[in-house]
């Protein structure tokens, strides 16, 4: 039995060779690796999840709602208040995590014979989520300072004329935000040649120094703007992601999600949650200064930093980043290598967890001067 691999399974051929997508998940004192929130759901957030799932317990003999219309419906209502512009629930889709939102719009808009273009380096899944849904994938230009030259990238819009462009804002690993100036203008480039669909992935934004893109979805039928609750709500276990787009890329996307994608246990949360949605951002005040302050202790350190909008910091640079990032584990400390040459990923803690982690920084440099 032990002698057959995933390769001599009859998988499709573009997925022979390859390795599941994953940081690693070690058991060390201070995690700083998967840009989660350190913060646990306060207390009185915990009871009241528990009293609407048992809520929605009683009912698990029957299917959940499958157009989830009271979680879209409080969705709609904090984006309309946090993100300055109003948006209803037809407006809203919500699925497990904004990876099932981006699989379900490569599954719509992409797929076999059409090609997504991200600017890299930025989140690894939008290719891996491609591939998976047969979409090809092309990998756009970054400047060395990880912004996006809306010149060169328009061109690689023009020549490569793909279905499906990724702006990541802010940017993962790099935590660099897009300009609203950039976002339309390759949005411009994107209906020039044929009409491509835009994503702004803003599963960060809540962390970032400006406001959300969200109001350029108004007269822009295909930029769709993804979020999630994994971060700022501190809800990754949650698994819940949503987008806000044009109604149309609503119903577009309907016709790729699985019926009752969303269960009864996840939309009971999720809404339990958004009842919570001040404190909840409490902590997210919280995280950007722990953030800034992150920023300044590295460079103080003598490290260069890449401006962050996000809930991390990509720091550096390191003749080799992976045996820095070795050094940085052998002190109890977990960060992200994402393969980005010179440089980590550090995710902002708690003050504690930070403080742990400069240490460790410190350390590593004067080992390694
Ligand atoms: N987009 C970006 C840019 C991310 O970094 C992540 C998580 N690392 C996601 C989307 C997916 O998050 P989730 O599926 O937890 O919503």
């Amino acid at each position: 039995m032990s002698d057959i691999g995933i390769d001599d399974l009859p998988i499709r051929d573009e997925l022979r060779g390859k390795s599941p997508y994953g940081a690693p998940q070690l058991d060390v004192p201070v995690q700083l690796n998967t840009n989660e929130n350190p913060y646990p759901l306060p207390e009185q957030l915990v009871r009241r999840i528990a009293e609407r799932v048992a809520e929605a317990a009683r009912g698990l003999n029957r299917y959940p709602d499958r157009d989830a219309v009271e979680l879209r419906t409080e969705l709609a209502e904090y984006l309309t208040r946090t993100g300055k512009h109003p948006v209803g629930m037809e407006n809203v889709w919500a699925a497990n995590g904004s990876n099932e939102v981006i699989q379900q719009l490569l599954q719509t808009f992409g797929g076999p014979g059409r090609t997504a273009i991200g600017f890299e380096p930025s989140y690894s899944m939008h290719g891996l989520i491609a591939r998976g849904t047969g979409t090809g994938w092309i990998s756009g230009p970054r400047n060395d300072d990880f912004t996006i030259d809306p010149e060169a990238a328009e061109k690689a819009i023009t020549e490569n004329e793909p279905d499906v462009v990724f702006i990541t804002s802010p940017n993962n690993p790099t935590g660099t935000a897009v300009e609203a100036e950039t976002v339309l203008a390759l949005y411009e480039a994107a209906q020039a040649t044929k009409l491509s669909l835009v994503v702004v992935d803003e599963a960060y934004v809540e962390f970032s120094h400006r406001p959300s893109l969200l109001p350029l979805i108004e007269g822009r039928p295909n930029l769709v703007i993804s979020r999630t609750m994994s971060k700022a709500f501190g809800a990754a276990g949650l698994r819940l992601g949503y987008l806000a787009a044009h109604p149309a890329v609503v119903d577009a996307v309907q016709l790729v999600r699985l019926p009752y994608h969303l269960s009864a246990v996840t939309q009971a949360t999720a809404l339990a949650a958004l009842e919570h949605t001040d404190t909840l951002l409490g902590y997210v005040e919280q995280l950007k200064a722990e953030r800034d302050r992150l920023v300044d202790g590295l460079r103080a350190i003598g490290c260069e930093v890449t401006e962050s909008d996000a809930n991390f910091v990509q720091f550096g640079k390191f003749p080799d980043s992976h045996a820095a990032w070795q050094k940085i584990l052998d002190q109890g400390v977990l960060v992200r290598d994402n393969g980005v040459p010179g440089w980590l990923r550090v995710t902002a803690g708690t003050p504690e967890e930070n403080d742990a982690f400069l240490d460790a920084v410190r350390a590593v440099r004067g080992a390694t001067p």
